[in-house]
């Protein structure tokens, strides 16, 4: 598999100061999407183990607060094993940091999938640009959902984060 880009502070991407990495790949091809460069499964830089290191070591930084996994489409199958590995040792080394992952599928198609168990928040749906809307915290139309992951599989039901709303 194959990633975009790592971000070694970001403020944009998820609550406080955190490291992000695009993984490379999409097959959505949303209207126009904020990172159409990411489409292509062959573009980018390869990912591998020295990838993971490369990211758990701007992460452990004080003041990052946690990791962000975009893209393309880190939940995609020629990416989700990637994305899991990293998840995993994310979690393994940063107990009290978080995991953000944006996705354009939907929690309930992919809800089985091993990297659920490591990440914190999921920011699913694909980008609908008749409702797009600027002002919208952490994701780019009313229809995504930005879920607590945990509190979701506890309660078997999708949970938002707090104060978070969906206008489909
Ligand atoms: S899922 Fe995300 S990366 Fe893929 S086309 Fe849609 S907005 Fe772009």
């Amino acid at each position: 598999m194959r990633y975009n880009k790592i971000r070694k502070m970001d403020i944009s991407n998820g609550p406080g100061v955190r490291v992000s990495i695009f993984m490379q790949g999409c097959s959505f091809n949303c209207k126009n999407c904020f990172n159409p460069e990411t489409h292509d499964f062959n573009g980018g830089k390869e990912f591998t183990d020295e990838t993971i290191e490369k990211v758990l070591d701007l992460c452990d930084k004080d003041y990052v607060v946690g990791l962000s996994i975009l893209g393309g489409e880190a939940m995609h199958k020629k990416n989700i094993d990637g994305t899991t590995r990293l998840a995993k040792a994310f979690k393994e080394r940063y107990k009290d940091k978080t995991i953000w992952i944006w996705t354009g599928f939907l929690y309930e198609d992919i809800k089985d999938y091993e990297v659920f168990k490591y990440i914190d928040v999921l920011v699913d749906g694909q980008f609908k640009e008749e409702l797009s809307n600027p002002m919208l915290r952490f994701k780019g139309s009313s229809n995504q959902r930005v879920i607590d992951v945990q509190k979701t599989r506890k309660q078997n039901k999708i949970i938002l984060e707090e104060g978070e709303e969906v206008h489909a």
